[in-house]
């Protein structure tokens, strides 16, 4: 693909741009030596034998100071006891992300940015996958100006051009999760196949060629949520995924079974179907210590694939962002949030309090109610500490806060926020725009980024958004 072209596979419906404060330049350094992750297992801490972490490439010069698990959550615990003071000033962040249709208005996009960029310049700039090679130019040289960053945006384990190359996530019973009829916007694959892998950044490599991109903004990089009920999250059990289990001591029988257990309580409207225990943080205590080593090990295959990816990435000279649920969700989709957070140089939780729709905290708090009963979804509030959405938000927002300070490398959190407007599915306007970033503040958020497209975002929002961040 020769720069100026459209790509020819770009045909993806998205275009994102997202937009940070402080131009600081932060890297990850990379460890002195690779370190086995750990797994927790029944209860007992096992090494996660070939599951092994390469955070960052080897030849970097600078050491990263990475503790063991234990000693970054005893830092996150300490760091949730104190929490510095005078922190609570947010900066301000957006996310812009908007579709490629055949008469998308790149003019009006670039306007919208120099309008954001004159207002409160940003950190980094993402761009979605498929704007001509002109509007990545004019993007990176008022981005450049500035001293803002640009990431590209790019979708992992789901919507990549040819999906029947990929090796398919299969359920606890057997069923391939896309030949369900899970295909609708959100498609997924399977991130424990190397094959997956290497399809995925073979393609990403060609189209970082459109541009001078300094970071690569990964999204869709989990495995499916409640949103598909029990099918999304009780997998995977294809051949890569039975080889991860066996080889840090799970047995996939026992996992299966561990699955069926957990149906069989559902169906039997029982209270606490998921045995929900408590919440560390980043992880879940679960009864069922089979039920509980599927999604440790569903986050320990999640964890290496992206080590990979990233590491690929940092080689060659990338910066790392990523997009992720808040940790009390991230943790079922087998997102770790305090190891992901690790790898990367800025997270974006997605912390949607006005979103129907797949990550929105709203949609994805009914999908636990819908797939695992009522009660599930009040004792997983409840023992996050938030009854209502925003409260959960703001303590979920607290203890991501709290994890970036006790990092043991800088990472910065943003949280996603809407600010495009669908009816009933997002009826967002400057009320919620300032609603959401009350909540954020209060919570003492870094920062926002609006989502998810500045071409479609109402103009009436994108003001508002800019008159709510004078006052942060
Ligand atoms: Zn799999």
């Amino acid at each position: 693909m020769q720069k100026g072209q459209v790509d020819e596979k770009g045909k993806l419906p998205h275009y994102m741009v997202a937009v940070m404060k402080k131009p600081e330049d932060r890297h990850i350094a990379a460890p002195a030596e690779q370190k086995p992750s750990f797994l927790w297992y029944n209860g007992l801490q096992k090494e996660a034998g070939g599951v092994r972490i390469q955070r960052a490439i080897p030849d970097n010069p600078e050491p990263l100071q990475t503790g063991s698990r234990q000693r970054r959550t005893a830092a996150f615990r300490l760091q949730t006891v104190s929490q510095k003071k005078g922190e609570n000033t947010m900066d301000a962040i957006y996310q812009l992300w908007g579709l490629t249709e055949k008469n998308t208005d790149w003019e009006h996009l670039l306007l919208q940015l120099n309008r954001l960029q004159d207002r409160h310049p940003a950190r980094a700039v993402v761009c979605g996958l498929s704007a001509p090679g002109e509007v990545y130019t004019r993007i990176l040289d008022r981005a450049r100006k500035d001293g803002t960053a640009v990431y590209l945006w790019l979708p992992a384990f789901s919507e990549l051009d040819d999906l029947s190359s990929f090796d398919p996530l299969i359920d606890w019973q057997g069923k391939d999760f896309l030949a369900e009829g899970n295909v609708r916007e959100f498609h997924f694959r399977c991130p424990s196949s190397i094959h997956n892998r290497e399809v995925f950044l073979e393609d990403s490599l060609l189209r970082l060629q459109a541009g001078e991109f300094d970071g690569v903004f990964l999204d869709r990089i989990r495995f499916p949520s409640f949103q598909f009920g029990l099918s999304g999250v009780l997998g995977c059990f294809c051949p890569h995924c039975l080889k991860q289990y066996e080889k840090i001591g799970a047995d996939p029988e026992r996992l299966r079974k561990a699955c069926a257990r957990l149906q069989e309580r559902i169906g039997k409207n029982e209270e606490n179907p998921l045995g929900l225990q408590a919440f560390d943080g980043h992880r879940w205590q679960l009864e069922d210590p089979d039920l509980q080593a599927l999604f440790d090990a569903r986050c320990a295959i999640l964890e290496e694939s992206l080590a990979f990816l990233c590491s690929e990435y940092r080689k060659r000279g990338y910066k790392i962002g990523l997009d992720l649920f808040s940790p009390a969700l991230s943790w079922f989709a087998g997102q770790d949030f305090l190891h992901l957070m690790a790898l990367a140089d800025f997270v974006k939780p997605m912390m949607y309090l006005h979103t129907d729709a797949p990550a929105g905290l709203p949609y994805e708090l009914d999908a636990v109610e819908q797939s695992t009963g009522r009660e599930s979804r009040k004792r997983l509030m409840h023992l996050c500490g938030g009854e209502t959405v925003d409260e959960f938000a703001a303590a979920e927002i607290r203890r991501m806060m709290a994890m970036a300070r006790g990092a043991s490398s800088e990472v910065s959190v943003f949280c996603g926020m809407e600010y495009n407007r669908v009816r009933n599915l997002a009826p967002v306007g400057p009320e919620k725009i300032a609603r959401s970033l009350q909540v954020f503040r209060a919570a003492g958020a870094a920062g926002v980024m609006p989502a998810w497209s500045l071409i479609s975002a109402p103009e009436e929002n994108v003001e508002a958004l800019l008159e709510e961040m004078d006052r942060c």
